[in-house]
């Protein structure tokens, strides 16, 4: 009974991928088997950062313990992991799953740090994964929050809850992109905001898709010291200058 049950599971998800061909994140071709999430091609061309930063996970030279960046700066997190440098492929990638539909591309992402990060994930022990939110006119305007699809891919796969509400996003920022530091640092503040008071977590993990110099995760890093949890790592899928 088991197997035919499997069976049918895979003819099914054969059936769903003549359907819905899979396309691969990096160069948006359609994935040729039925089990694959990303092409060969990429696949080999990816370069998932091994020398990084212990603070923040981006990529440093072999031998440094800390970027510049960390070494000038505290940060209100314990410290973050980022899967592959923002630059290139991986780059225009992020720029289609966060204004192309692409939200298919959640699932590659997600497999692609299990493959990488599973050590660093399993020793957060975790009690929750939180996105970083998007103001409700911005999410209505994509149509989804693509931190919150990476954030459902990875709870399922470790059997993680995501907690999507928890954090709100008060002001409609301007894009991060286009500031400084300092003006980065003023948008932020008190452009989260927690919705409940009964917060009763230890230890979480804030989901996002790129980490360039950490404000945004600071700034949710600072609320969540605020209510009381230890812990505060964060995975994002690059980490940019
Ligand atoms: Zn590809
Ligand atoms: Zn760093």
């Amino acid at each position: 009974m088991h197997h035919i049950l499997n069976a049918c599971r895979k003819s099914g998800q054969i059936f769903l991928r003549l359907l819905y061909p899979v396309r691969c994140p990096f160069c948006d071709e359609i994935v040729p088997g039925f089990e694959k999430l990303v092409c060969d091609t990429c696949k080999k061309e990816l370069n998932p950062i091994k020398s990084y930063c212990m603070k923040c996970g981006k990529h440093v030279q072999q031998g440094e313990e800390y970027c510049r960046s960390c070494r000038e700066i505290s940060h209100n997190f314990n410290r973050g992991r980022c899967l592959l440098p923002y630059e290139g492929k991986t780059r225009k990638s992020i720029y289609r799953f966060k204004y192309g539909k692409r939200q298919e591309y959640a699932k590659a992402y997600a497999q692609l740090i299990t493959e990488e990060m599973d050590d660093f994930i399993r020793s957060c022990k975790a009690d929750a994964l939180l996105p970083v939110p998007l103001h409700v006119r911005r999410r209505q305007k994509r149509g989804y929050n693509q931190a919150l699809l990476l954030a459902k891919s990875l709870g399922s796969i470790y059997d993680i809850p995501v907690c999507s509400h928890l954090v709100r996003r008060t002001k409609n920022t301007i894009p991060q992109k286009k500031l400084t530091f300092i003006q980065r640092q003023n948008n932020l503040k008190r452009a989260f905001k927690f919705t409940r008071n009964d917060v009763k977590l230890n230890t979480i993990i804030i989901i996002d898709d790129i980490y360039t110099t950490g404000s945004t995760i600071d700034a949710i890093a600072r609320l969540c010291q605020e209510k009381g949890i230890e812990n505060i790592y964060f995975l994002t899928i690059a980490g940019g200058k």
